[in-house]
C-alpha cells in the first residue's frame, strides 16, 4: 500500500511556487499578493488565517490580512472587496468563512473579482469549471486531484465515488474527476447504500465528516482512497476513513493529519500565482 504523503507533497509545491516567484519578479517586476479577510474571533478561523499567511510570505507572496469585528457591517466589507478588486498589487483575495450571520456569504462572495477569486467559489468560477473550462478551483479538491495525480498517471475510464456533495468538496472534485475522463458516481446522505457504490469504485473520495465511515469491507483490492475528512474525536483527529481496516486493503491512501490537510494552503498559494499570471496576461 502506498501511504501518499501530503505534507512532502506540499511542501514540494511550495518549493516549485517559491521559485515560480522569484522568476515572475524578474519578469513583471512584481510579485503575486493575497490578502485574507477575516471577520469576527472564529477560533478555527484564526488559526487557518495565521497559516495562510504564514505560507504565503514562506514562498514569496505578498501577504496581507485585514481583521474586521465581529460586527462589522456588511457594506464596509463589500466596499474593501470593491477596493481590493481596483488594486493592482492584489492577485487573490480570501474573505474567510464562514461570516457572522448578519452578512450575506453570498453576496460578499459575488462581490469579488472572479479573476481574484483564489477560493473559486465565484459563480463564474463555478460555471468555467463545471463547463470545462480554466477557472480558480477550490483549494481541497484541487489538493485531493494532485494528490491523486501522483499515484494514477492516468485517470481516464477510472471508476471515481465521491462521497459528498458540498460546494466546497464534493462537487468540485467531480467536476475535476469529469474533466479527467472518470466515470463519476456522487453520493451523499441519501444514498441508499454507500458501502456497494463504494465496493465498484476504483477511486474513493471521501469528504463527509463523519469519523471512520469507510470501513475496510467498503473497499476493492487496489483502489486509491483519498480521505478529506478532519474529525475530532476523542482519540484525536481522524478521517472519514478508517485508516487501519482500509490501508489493508487500499492501494494507496491518504493519512489523516498528513494527507489532504497541507495540500490545501499549498493549494491556495498556487491559485494565488496562477491568477497573478492570468491578470498579467
Ligand atoms: P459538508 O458541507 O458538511 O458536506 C458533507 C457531505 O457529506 C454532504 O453532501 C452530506 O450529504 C454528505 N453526507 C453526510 N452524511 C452522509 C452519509 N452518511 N453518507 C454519505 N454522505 C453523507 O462538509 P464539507 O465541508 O464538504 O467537509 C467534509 C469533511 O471534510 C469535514 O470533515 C471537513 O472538516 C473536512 N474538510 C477538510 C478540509 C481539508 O483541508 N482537509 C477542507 C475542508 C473540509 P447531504 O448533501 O445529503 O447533506
Amino acid at each position: 500500500m502506498i501511504l501518499i504523503d501530503g505534507k512532502k507533497i506540499a511542501l514540494e509545491l511550495r518549493e516549485e511556487l517559491k521559485r515560480k516567484i522569484v522568476e515572475l519578479k524578474s519578469k513583471y517586476n512584481a510579485i503575486p499578493g493575497l490578502t485574507v479577510i477575516l471577520v469576527g474571533e472564529d477560533p478555527p478561523s484564526k488559526i487557518y488565517v495565521k497559516n495562510k499567511e504564514k505560507f504565503a510570505k514562506e514562498v514569496g507572496i505578498n501577504s496581507e490580512v485585514i481583521r474586521y469585528p465581529a460586527n462589522l457591517e456588511e457594506k464596509v466589507l463589500l466596499d474593501k472587496i470593491k477596493e481590493l478588486n481596483n488594486n493592482e498589487k492584489v492577485s487573490g483575495i480570501l474573505v474567510q468563512l464562514p461570516l457572522p450571520k448578519h452578512i450575506d456569504k453570498r453576496k460578499v462572495i459575488e462581490t469579488i473579482d472572479y479573476k481574484k477569486d483564489v477560493d473559486g467559489f465565484h459563480p463564474t468560477n463555478v460555471g468555467n469549471l463545471s463547463s470545462g473550462y480554466d477557472s480558480s478551483i477550490p483549494c481541497t479538491p484541487l489538493g485531493c486531484s494532485l494528490l491523486l495525480k501522483k499515484v494514477e498517471k492516468n485517470l481516464s475510464g477510472k471508476h471515481a465515488v465521491v462521497i459528498g456533495r458540498s460546494n466546497l468538496n464534493g462537487k468540485p472534485m467531480t467536476q475535476m474527476l469529469l474533466k479527467e475522463n472518470c466515470t463519476v458516481t456522487i453520493t451523499h446522505s441519501k444514498t441508499e447504500d454507500l458501502k456497494t457504490e463504494c465496493l465498484r469504485a476504483d477511486i474513493i473520495i471521501a469528504a463527509v465528516g463523519i469519523p471512520e465511515l469507510v470501513k475496510g469491507d467498503w473497499v476493492k483490492k487496489g483502489a486509491v482512497v483519498i480521505d478529506v475528512g478532519i474529525n475530532k474525536t476523542e482519540k484525536g483527529v481522524v478521517g472519514d476513513v478508517a485508516f487501519e481496516e482500509v490501508s489493508k486493503v487500499a492501494g494507496a491512501l491518504t493519512p489523516v493529519p498528513g494527507g489532504v490537510g497541507p495540500m490545501t494552503i499549498a493549494c491556495l498559494l498556487k491559485n494565488t500565482v496562477d491568477c497573478f499570471k492570468k491578470l498579467r496576461k
